[in-house]
Parts: structure tokens; C-alpha cells; sequence
């Protein structure tokens, strides 16, 4: 695949790896972004990952043929709306965004209908930073990329769209929105809330500093994920709630069935509770890992 100009809308950590990525594997011959933050832009020109930034979407994208999306869930309305008067059937557009139905929403609000040439992505691939300083030119290397195509989506430039994640070393897979959703819901979404509201409450107790300090490797696994960035995760949640709060309900079912357990004080009930779940997560990791 050749690009002459690859355009990226939200130079942080994602937008950044894909500029690297492309770059690394000679996929495009220039690389521009566009970023409300005059900061982000200049440290990507210096750092190398882009060789021009915009502070105007509409400028950055015009003349493009590979523009790619990659700002928060919450901001994607607007960058439609920059983008609208420049629009080019010649070019393919793609984003990045955890959540696709509120993309797709976001995209037909703003330009009437979802155009036949933007692909909803979303690459099951990042880090707890944020920012184009955390961008690796291999964050995508063997890592899944969902596509969301619509039954109107152009079948030339889904194929494109797929040539390109697959040249940045992913593994590309296709789903519908609300499949995405549904399952990302479960697989990424209630984690992070989980780790967020965990982190929380021991955050918030008075003998705080006691708790941190004697934290063991098992807080600090399990916090991980509270230290993403909360812009991100609140645009996230909202986006996706409908999926989330049903399961958000489960899993208060799930520690008031715990809860019972430990009341009762029954050993064994415990203990296949806890085996029950190590056994699904080494099935897991067997099935899709191949970590131990
Ligand atoms: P990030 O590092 O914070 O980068 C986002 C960049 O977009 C920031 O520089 C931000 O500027 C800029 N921006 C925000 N609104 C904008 C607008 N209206 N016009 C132009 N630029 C704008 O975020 P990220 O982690 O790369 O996430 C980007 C997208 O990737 C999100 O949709 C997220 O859901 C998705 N994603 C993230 C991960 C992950 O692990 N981080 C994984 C998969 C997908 P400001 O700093 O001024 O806001």
C-alpha cells in the first residue's frame, strides 16, 4: 500500500503509534496531524512522528488520502464536523475509538449518513499513558484491530482499511457495532470500572497511606488499570453505558453470591469458587494468550 499523505486527528498516544507504525513500515511517504494542543503537535514534529502538525482539523486533512481519527470517544462529533466541508470520496477515513456505536452515531448526527468511505476501527492494543511521548512505533505488532464495517460501507476501501492495519502488524478482525460493544463491554469496560472503583475505596479510607504503603503485587495488578486516563474512561463509559450498567448489575449479583459464601463460612464452597475462576482464566489465557 502506498499513502502519499497520511493525516492524524489527535496526536497522543494511539494517533502517535499509528504515525510511527506507518512511518516504520514505509507505508506512507508523509504523515500530518492535526491536535487542539499546540504543545502535543510541536513535541511530535520534534520527536519525529509527524513532519507537520495543524492546530486546524479541515487543514491538516485536506489533500490526505489515508486520514485516521484518534481523539477521545466524547470528541468525535466535533472532528466530524471539522472534517465535513473537506470531505474527499478519494480518500479512506478510519478512527480508533473504544466504543463504535457512538462513533457511528456521532459520524450519521453530523454528516447526515455515515460515509460510504469512513471504516469504524478500534485496536485492541494501548498503554495506561496517554500522550504522543507514550507512542511505540510496535504497539499494534500482533495485536487484534476490530473493523466495524456498515452493510453501506464501501467494499474497496474496507479492503484498503484492512491492508493498512494489517501493514502496522495487526491481526484484523470484523464485528458489528453492537457486537463490539456488547463484548468489549464485558472484556475491557467493566475491568476498568472494577479497578477504578477498588482503587477508590482504598483510596479513600483514612489509614490511606498505611494501605499504599503496604500494597502488595496483587493492588498493584489490579490497579493497573485505574491509572488510564480518566478523560478517556469517562468519554468511554458514557458512550457505552447501555451495555455497561446490565453488567455492572451482575457483578454486584456476583459479590452479594460471594458474600453469601464467606458468611455461610463454607470452606469447600469457597474454594470452588476460587478454583472455578482460576480454571476459566488459565482456559482463557491457553485459548488467546498463550501467557501462563
Ligand atoms: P491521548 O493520548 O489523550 O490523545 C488524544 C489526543 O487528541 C490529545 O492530544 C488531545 O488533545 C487530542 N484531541 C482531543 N480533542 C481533540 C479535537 N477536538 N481535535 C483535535 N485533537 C483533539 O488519547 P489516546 O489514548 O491516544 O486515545 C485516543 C483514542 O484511542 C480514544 O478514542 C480511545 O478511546 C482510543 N483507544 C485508546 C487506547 C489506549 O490504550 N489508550 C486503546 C485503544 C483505543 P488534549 O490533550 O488537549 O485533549
Amino acid at each position: 500500500m502506498e499513502i502519499h499523505r497520511l493525516c492524524i486527528i489527535g496526536i497522543g498516544l494511539i494517533g502517535g503509534s499509528v504515525a510511527l507504525a506507518a512511518r516504520a513500515q514505509g507505508v506512507c511517504r508523509e504523515v500530518v496531524a492535526a491536535d487542539r494542543d499546540a504543545a502535543a503537535l510541536a513535541r511530535a514534529e520534534a520527536l519525529g512522528v509527524v513532519d507537520r502538525g495543524y492546530l486546524e482539523v479541515a487543514e491538516a486533512a485536506e489533500g490526505a488520502d489515508a486520514v485516521v481519527i484518534a481523539v477521545p470517544v466524547g470528541k468525535m462529533a466535533a472532528v466530524f464536523a471539522a472534517l465535513k466541508p473537506v470531505w474527499s470520496p478519494a480518500a479512506f477515513y478510519t478512527d480508533v475509538g473504544s466504543t463504535k456505536a457512538s462513533v457511528v452515531q456521532a459520524a450519521e448526527q453530523v454528516l447526515g449518513e455515515v460515509p460510504a468511505n469512513f471504516v469504524p476501527a478500534h485496536p485492541i492494543a494501548g498503554r495506561e499513558l496517554s500522550g504522543v511521548e507514550a507512542a511505540l512505533p510496535d504497539l499494534f505488532a500482533g495485536k487484534r484491530v476490530i473493523l466495524t464495517p456498515l452493510p453501506h460501507t464501501d467494499v474497496r476501501v474496507l479492503e484498503r482499511v484492512r491492508a493498512f492495519w494489517l501493514e502496522l502488524g495487526a491481526e484484523v478482525h470484523d464485528m458489528s457495532v453492537s457486537h463490539h460493544d456488547h463484548v468489549l463491554a464485558a472484556t475491557s469496560h467493566l475491568p476498568h470500572v472494577i479497578s477504578y472503583c477498588l482503587t477508590h475505596l482504598l483510596g479513600r479510607r483514612d489509614e490511606k497511606d498505611e494501605i499504599f504503603q503496604y500494597a502488595a503485587g496483587g493492588f498493584k495488578d489490579f490497579s493497573r488499570i485505574a491509572g488510564s486516563d480518566p478523560v478517556m474512561w469517562a468519554d468511554i463509559c458514557l458512550a457505552n453505558r447501555d451495555e455497561i450498567l446490565p453488567l455492572l448489575r451482575r457483578f454486584e449479583a456476583e459479590l452479594s453470591a460471594f458474600d453469601a459464601l464467606l458468611a455461610d463460612g463454607d470452606r469447600q464452597a469457597i474454594h470452588d469458587y476460587f478454583a472455578e475462576a482460576r480454571a476459566a482464566r488459565q482456559r482463557f489465557l491457553d485459548r488467546y494468550s498463550g501467557e501462563t
